[in-house]
């Protein structure tokens, strides 16, 4: 379904007549932070000027659900304005997200947060103008629970905010039902956008000078499945290999269970796929993985990442939950054993968080939050004190580095990422931004690399 914007004249005139501003507030994944980039593109593309929060006339939180936290989080946030709400004409505030799909949300909002003006669900943009009309022009609140919007909504403004790095959604939703995660319930199910599509804004991406482009779905791999003629995610990476201009590809996530050979292949033989690849383990242990329903063993895993390890420079991330339900020491321990087998570049470690509606919430847990905790830290210093081991195999060697700009912490330092996604430092000049050059690494510093430009 083509994106139209059937009220853009009407709330342009609003919004130039009081200089209205925005702002974004994006919780969650990269899914989310894209969600992010097309709601920006849409309030721009209505003369919406972008402000700091304590400013902004329009506050749009796009939320996540996926940890218990995230909701403390939005209510706080929300809390917050109350105040702003009563006092200043002109201040609207739209949720929208992953939360807006839980009922119990929509009630809180309802009940204690009356001042929301507009409640929006996942997979339902197209919405989003004419709700904007509604409360700009018509003074009408629109909180109302809508369904999983399951359409695909096509050529939807979207701005980035980096100049040479874009993310390209190219699967919406998950039939995987992990029994941990709400993403299913809140996300719908896998629709795969068509090839000419990904590939036309990839070319649009290219000769607007983007370089780098990363691939996005909950489940990349699962790519195509929902065709009815034989693509898969392997042909599309040998299409946008094939675009001019792009030099660095990138993925996430790919689900263990569906990496098949013949993607392995295709990042092998591929020029621009990135030497790095997320691979969510989230347990070690067997058990424990088919009580999460991730329908792969230890072994399994074992030995997809060892076979992926063998691709020369390739650098593994992955996920890991700990603490599901009832976890054991011994269970623990296996989770740690792959860790230490494996060597990941990065970890994204998490306590298990319930979320009601999962199969997993109503699961009994004997496992005490301190231990759950004391096991975090043991995961991370295991994590810890493996990198630099991981980092000093790349010393004295050369990788290409897309140049991203200045070092935070220091303004006469440059930064960018090799294509393992190592953060490197080292001298340049601003003609340098958004080129990809060599850079010889020189030292290690546990999260990030010093090195010098070869010339
Ligand atoms: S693959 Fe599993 S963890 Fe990932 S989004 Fe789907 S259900 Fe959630």
């Amino acid at each position: 379904m083509r994106f139209v914007n059937n009220y853009e004249n009407k709330i342009k005139e609003i919004v130039q007549e009081k200089k209205l501003t925005y702002c974004i507030d994006t919780m969650g994944c990269q899914m989310n932070e894209n969600d992010s980039n097309k709601y920006m593109g849409i309030l721009e593309s209505m003369g919406f000027q972008k402000a700091p929060i304590e400013k902004a006339n329009l506050i749009l939180f796009n939320t996540c659900c996926i940890r218990e936290n995230a909701e403390n989080t939005l209510f706080g946030r929300l809390g917050f304005l109350k105040q702003r709400k009563e006092k200043e004409e002109n201040v609207y505030i739209v949720v929208v997200g992953c939360m807006t799909q839980q009922k119990h949300i929509l009630e809180k909002i309802k009940k204690s947060y009356r001042f929301v003006d507009v409640v929006l669900g996942t997979g339902s943009m197209r919405l989003f103008p004419e709700k904007l009309y509604k409360i700009l022009c018509l003074k009408q609140k629109e909180i109302e629970y809508l369904e999983v919007g399951n359409e695909i909504e096509e050529e939807v403004p979207i701005l980035y905010e980096d100049q040479y790095k874009a993310s390209v959604s190219i699967i919406y939703g998950c039939n995987n039902f992990c029994s941990y995660c709400i993403v299913p319930y809140v996300r719908g199910r896998e629709r795969s956008r068509k090839p000419e599509d990904i590939l036309n804004d990839i070319r649009k991406l290219a000769q607007k000078g983007y370089k780098e482009i990363m691939l996005l779905g909950q489940n990349v791999n699962s790519y195509g499945n929902d065709f009815e003629e034989e693509y898969h995610f392997p042909d599309l990476l040998k299409e946008v290999e094939k675009i001019e201009g792009i030099e660095i590809i990138r993925f996430m996530s790919p689900h263990p269970k569906d990496f098949k050979d013949d993607l392995i292949e295709v990042i092998k033989n591929s020029k621009k796929i990135a030497r790095q690849i997320h691979l969510p383990l989230q347990s070690g242990n067997t058990e424990i993985l088919s009580k999460m329903n991730r329908k792969y063993s230890k072994e399994q895993f074992l030995d997809l990442a060892l076979k992926l390890k063998q691709i020369p420079d390739i650098s593994l991330s992955t996920d890991i939950i700990v603490g599901f339900p009832n976890e054991t020491e011994e269970q623990f321990l296996d989770t740690l054993d792959v860790v230490k087998k494996v060597g990941f570049d990065q970890i994204y470690m998490f306590i298990y968080s319930k979320r009601n509606g999962t199969v997993a919430a109503k699961m009994e847990d004997k496992t005490s939050h301190e231990e759950k905790v004391e096991r975090l830290e043991r995961l991370k210093k295991l994590y810890e004190d493996m990198l630099p081991e991981l980092n000093q195999k790349m010393i004295g060697k050369t990788y290409f580095v897309l140049v991203e700009g200045k070092s935070k912490n220091n303004d006469k330092l440059y930064t960018g990422r090799t294509s393992q996604n190592k953060v490197v430092i080292f001298s340049a000049d601003d003609s340098y931004i958004g080129k990809i050059v060599p850079v010889k690494i020189d030292s290690e510093h546990l999260w990030y690399l010093k090195g010098s430009i070869v010339d």
